[in-house]
């Protein structure tokens, strides 16, 4: 006869030896621990440190300067027009159809709007849907570090196990034999970040041939993390795995609109993929979020179309050049002009010894100046002694922000 309830708990609990375990209601301990990152994530921690001593935050990526009017008036308007209710699950079919023709545009690629785009509450939820539509447990990952802090936990919430690989310091690029090592017959995915957070380097097209000749025969499966892919600067170029025809057969590219319209809070993106591997996303997209905030889908269908400002790299470059110019006079070491992305890496071995999380705690709290330290980057939490700034503020923010760190002199 079955057991059933109180015995069958209690036989569960002898057999797993799981008395011990069975902690209050109360308090982490009660729950399974789903991956190996412990405290809040750095971005939180750092902005709830900048409000609270009243510091300039050049630590969280995001703009602290107004959308484009012609935005906010679609968002608004779409609201007011009654376009309220769900949008269909894989995206509102203009606003797909409006990407694909702006990928013709800016890449020449024909992408089945249909088939291969799905809209996705931004693009930290469509790497984890796209993790979540390949990963089993046992599996491995590759990771490049530093690497964006939601991938790792995306990956062991997966029941998979992360492998990861060092990128080389300060300049941020590939070693391609380290890569080639990492590869076993249980790597089942490589993540890919270009243009790179924190790092501000770029992939050339020699890297994803590399890559192609690392995963050719095999069932690797690439995720592209291409959020930053419209803010590369002085005249470089953005390559996408999406051209890359060999490797497109097996990615998922994702993409967020919050970089390219200054709205991150609207956490909305969309990720490309190949039509079977689109049709395993919304398999799970479909039980996720199932769709995205119909209004604000309107709103982007409309600017999309309607995009009168200037090129969003050409804005953010003149931030990164008038910030690099006013730190020449502090005593910070930039190795590397940012190539792409919000974010500016710097060493202040100049300054002081402390550890970077030290380092930009003190920061914050003595000269109201908060950044990203780079530790938390990396799963051993290496420290590099570098810090991230965010430059993707306001003239006079950085302004503020370099005049306090002058303090520092
Ligand atoms: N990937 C990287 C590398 C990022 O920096 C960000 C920044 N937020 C994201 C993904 C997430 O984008 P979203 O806000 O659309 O989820
Ligand atoms: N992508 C942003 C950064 O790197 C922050 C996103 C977040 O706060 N999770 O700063």
């Amino acid at each position: 006869m079955p057991l059933e309830g109180k015995a069958f708990r209690d036989l569960r609990l002898k057999l797993f030896n799981l008395e011990n375990k069975n902690k209050p209601l109360q308090g982490l301990g009660y729950f399974p621990q789903k991956h190996s990152a412990t405290g809040t994530t750095i971005f939180t921690v750092m902005s709830a440190l900048a409000q609270q001593y009243n510091a300039i935050n050049l630590s969280q990526g995001f703009p602290d300067f107004h959308i484009d009017p012609q935005l906010s008036q679609a968002l608004g308007d779409a609201a007011r027009n009654g376009f309220n209710q769900y949008a269909p699950m894989a995206g509102l079919p203009p606003l797909r159809q409006a990407v694909a023709a702006n990928f013709k545009k800016r890449y020449g690629l024909d992408i089945d709007p249909e088939n291969e785009i799905t809209i996705t509450p931004g693009a930290t939820y469509a790497i984890y849907t796209a993790f979540t539509s390949i990963l089993q447990a046992g599996d491995e990952v590759i990771v490049l570090e530093p690497a964006y802090d939601s991938y790792i936990p995306n990956i062991e919430m997966n029941g998979a196990k992360v492998v990861p690989v060092a990128l080389t310091a300060p300049g941020f690029h590939v070693d391609w034999n380290k890569v080639k090592d990492a590869i076993t017959p249980l790597t089942k995915a490589i993540i890919i970040n270009t243009p790179h957070n924190p790092g501000g380097s770029i992939w050339n097209k020699k890297d994803w041939d590399e890559l192609a000749g690392l995963v050719r025969d095999t069932d690797i499966v690439i995720v592209s993390d291409e959020v930053y892919e419209q803010l590369v600067f002085d005249g470089m170029k953005h390559y996408s795995v999406l051209e890359h025809p060999e490797l497109r057969q097996r990615s998922f590219a994702i993409y967020s609109f919050g970089k390219v319209y200054n709205c991150t809070g609207w956490k909305i993106g969309y990720c490309i993929a190949p039509p079977a591997f689109t049709q395993a996303f919304r398999r799970i997209h479909q039980f996720l979020s199932f769709t995205v905030n119909t209004p604000a889908q309107h709103a982007l269908t409309y600017i999309l179309s309607n995009d009168t400002a200037p090129a969003i790299h050409e804005v953010m470059q003149k931030k990164r050049d008038h910030f690099l110019s006013l730190m020449k006079q502090i005593p910070f070491t930039i190795y590397e002009p940012a190539k792409g992305s919000y974010f500016q890496i710097a060493g202040y071995e100049r300054i002081s010894d402390l550890p970077d999380m030290e380092f930009a705690q003190w920061l914050t709290k003595e000269h109201g100046v908060a950044t990203i330290p780079l530790s938390p980057f990396y799963s051993n939490k290496k420290d590099d002694k570098l810090i991230r700034f965010c430059f993707a503020k306001k003239e006079e923010t950085l302004n503020e922000a370099v005049e306090r760190l002058k303090r520092l002199v």
